[in-house]
């Protein structure tokens, strides 16, 4: 009882405090075990600044699927040399992949939802799953405004992952546009060119392509997809998600 009541007081706490605090707060409180990890989008990118301001030292991950646009793989080259740091790259288990692409070929994805899952498992939320063996304290870049199925993101949760509890930390989930655009343009933040071609959420090349202005920033996901009615738009990375 008087764990879970500390563990509330601490979420209240911890949702209370500004993004740079948290980034603090991490840091001091635990060291390489808490981590950005990022795909590099704006929000991602953002973050990164703002970790090397107020809390520079804390690690900066990233999975790699190895179907990324090469905006993406240039922009993070670019952001390691101009925040001097090394991003960590996790893969997928290659063994995985080549039989994945053996049996049902590169492209999957446009098959159905189940070979979509199935391929964002192995690239992703598997490759995924081993970065965050590393850290107890996890921050992500989701946002509320990125879609209807993230608009009640927490700033702060408890989400269990293989029986082990990890903090996740989305400290700009209550940022909008204006806020996002403001920050950019003040640090002057690198940004990934494709935003300038319509893209509005970059994930894998063909996976992910622009918006139209009326578009949830992440319709350009799966777009063939866009009929399901159940379709979420999410790859499995932020699916099961719980309260502290
Ligand atoms: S976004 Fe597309 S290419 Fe990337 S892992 Fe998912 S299905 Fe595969």
């Amino acid at each position: 009882m008087a764990v879970l009541e500390a563990r509330k007081e601490l979420y209240k706490t911890l949702n209370a405090m500004a993004p740079e605090a948290l980034f603090q707060w991490a840091l001091e409180e635990h060291g390489d075990r808490a981590a950005i990890i990022t795909s590099f989008q704006d929000t991602g990118c953002v973050m990164i600044d703002m970790m090397r301001r107020v809390a520079p030292g804390m690690r900066v991950v990233t999975v790699d699927t190895l179907r990324l646009h090469p905006e993406t793989y240039e922009l993070i080259d670019q952001i390691e040399a101009r925040y001097d740091l090394k991003v960590e790259r996790f893969f997928p288990d290659e063994k995985k992949r080549q039989e994945m692409i053996a049996r049902h070929g590169e492209y999957l994805f446009f098959d159905s939802k189940a070979k979509q899952e199935y391929c964002c498992h192995v690239r992703k939320t598997e490759p995924n799953q081993r970065a965050l063996e590393t850290v107890d304290v996890w921050f992500t870049g989701l946002r509320r405004d990125q879609s209807a199925y993230r608009s009640d993101t927490p700033k702060v949760s408890l989400v269990d992952r293989r029986g082990r509890k990890i903090l996740k930390v989305s400290p700009l989930a209550e940022w909008d546009e204006a806020q996002m655009k403001a920050y950019i343009e003040q640090y002057d933040v690198p940004m990934n060119p494709l935003y300038d071609q319509g893209y509005t959420s970059i994930g894998c090349i063909i996976c992910s392509t622009p918006t139209l202005p009326h578009e949830d920033k992440r319709d350009g996901r799966w777009r063939w997809f866009n009929a399901l009615d159940d379709d979420k738009k999410e790859c499995g990375i932020h699916i099961n998600g719980s309260g502290i």
